[in-house]
């Protein structure tokens, strides 16, 4: 058998969409995912583009409007090969600010806000207007899966990686079923990217995103989100989830506890109807969590890993990386075939980590 010439830990989003862009650039490539893939962080988010929300780290805004820009390709990319169209839900977003960064432009009176939305209750917010989208993430993972299986690369749940190490020009990367050779590895396992030490010494860890879905009361049409730094409702406004919304999000320090606690889910509730008192008469659909990757300065990390040739990583997309996808399959993909990168890695590389460690 032919040995591949990439290697991917994980089958989150991150995973698939370089997958399917090395497979695009003629490579083989095979992606590991130790449970089903898209079934971790990458379904539970909310599916917001948000490369302008104020809490985002200002180094991020170069590589989310990347993204931004390629999102049109990728999503046709994925219709292409599945036959699945992934409209976006919401094409604007009503942004609360702190007041001394509202300008008068920007701002919107409460005579705006009466008129885009009736139910809104802006007492203690002020709002801006953001041309942000926003997608189904659910609806993007079955149609990411289905381009991905109508493509050659070979995709395998419920096998981790277990270690892997450099030799010679290779890696060798070892798997429950076996061992497999290919010419590069890289690691997109999201949370668990450093959950074991033999797969990387990188500080990603675990927050935890609890959140909940409704049916949104007939009195309120809702076509774009609602966001304050500790509560966010996203309608959705086409496909099966239409006349639904996602209220969310709890940001938790807990390990890989996934459990979903009613109190929390009664308190982003409550946060929401100060918002839209109307949300009080919405029935609650579902509750879920996710763990999102993280790192200690709330950037990614992309890039080559120091000390461990052939290795790659890519992960720590945090509260962002449905938004991020596109530019990371972007450029990764330049960096695993020799390109120049599309847009400065500086800030998302590995070397950071490592920088006060004495050199060999
Ligand atoms: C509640 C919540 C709301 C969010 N909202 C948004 C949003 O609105 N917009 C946005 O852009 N982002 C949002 N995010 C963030 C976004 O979901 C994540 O940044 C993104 O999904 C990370 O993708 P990933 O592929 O790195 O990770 P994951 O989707 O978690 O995938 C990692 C995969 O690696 C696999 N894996 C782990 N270890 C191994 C191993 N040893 N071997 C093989 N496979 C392994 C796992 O099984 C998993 O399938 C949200 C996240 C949460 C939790």
């Amino acid at each position: 058998m032919q040995h591949p010439d990439v290697c991917i830990a994980g089958a989150g989003i991150i995973g698939l969409s370089l997958a399917l862009e090395l497979h695009h650039r003629g490579y083989r490539v095979t992606v590991f995912d130790q449970g089903e893939p898209l079934s971790e962080s990458s379904s539970a988010a909310a599916g917001m583009l948000a490369a302008h929300d104020p809490d985002n780290p200002p180094q991020l805004l170069p590589l989310a409007t990347l993204s931004l820009s390629l999102y049109p390709d990728f999503l046709n990319r994925v219709r292409t090969l599945s036959g699945r169209h992934v409209p976006f839900q919401t094409h604007t977003t009503l942004q609360s600010v702190p007041l001394h960064t509202a300008t008068a432009s920007s701002e919107l009176t409460t005579k705006d806000l009466t008129h885009l939305l009736p139910a809104l209750t802006p007492r203690e917010h002020r709002f801006i207007l953001l041309d942000e989208h926003s997608l189904d993430p659910r609806q993007l993972a079955s149609a990411l899966l289905a381009a991905v299986h109508a493509t050659t690369i070979d995709l395998r749940p419920h096998t981790p990686v277990l270690s892997t190490r450099s030799i010679g020009n290779t890696v060798e990367i070892t798997t429950p079923s076996g061992t497999m050779h290919a010419a590069q590895f890289i690691n997109c396992a999201g949370a668990w990217a450093a959950a074991s030490s033999h797969l990387l010494n990188i500080p990603v860890t675990p927050k935890k995103g609890q959140m909940f879905s409704v049916v949104l009361p007939p009195s309120l049409p809702m076509h774009f989100v609602v966001r304050t730094p500790d509560v966010y409702i996203v309608p959705r406004t086409a496909g099966p989830a239409a006349g639904h919304a996602i209220i969310g999000a709890t940001v938790e320090d807990i390990g890989f506890d996934k459990i979903v606690h009613p109190s929390d889910i009664d308190r982003l509730r409550s946060l929401a109807i100060t918002l839209l008192p109307v949300i009080a008469e919405a029935h609650q659909l579902e509750a879920w969590s996710g763990l999102r990757p993280a790192t200690p300065d709330g950037l990614p990390v992309l890039g080559a890993v120091p000390g461990q040739p052939n290795h790659f990583i890519a992960t720590g997309h945090y509260r962002n990386g449905i938004l991020l996808a596109p530019a990371t399959a972007n450029v990764m993909a330049q960096l695993i075939v020799g390109e120049a990168s599309s847009t400065d890695l500086s800030p998302f590389s590995p070397n950071r980590f490592f920088a006060e460690l004495p050199s060999p």
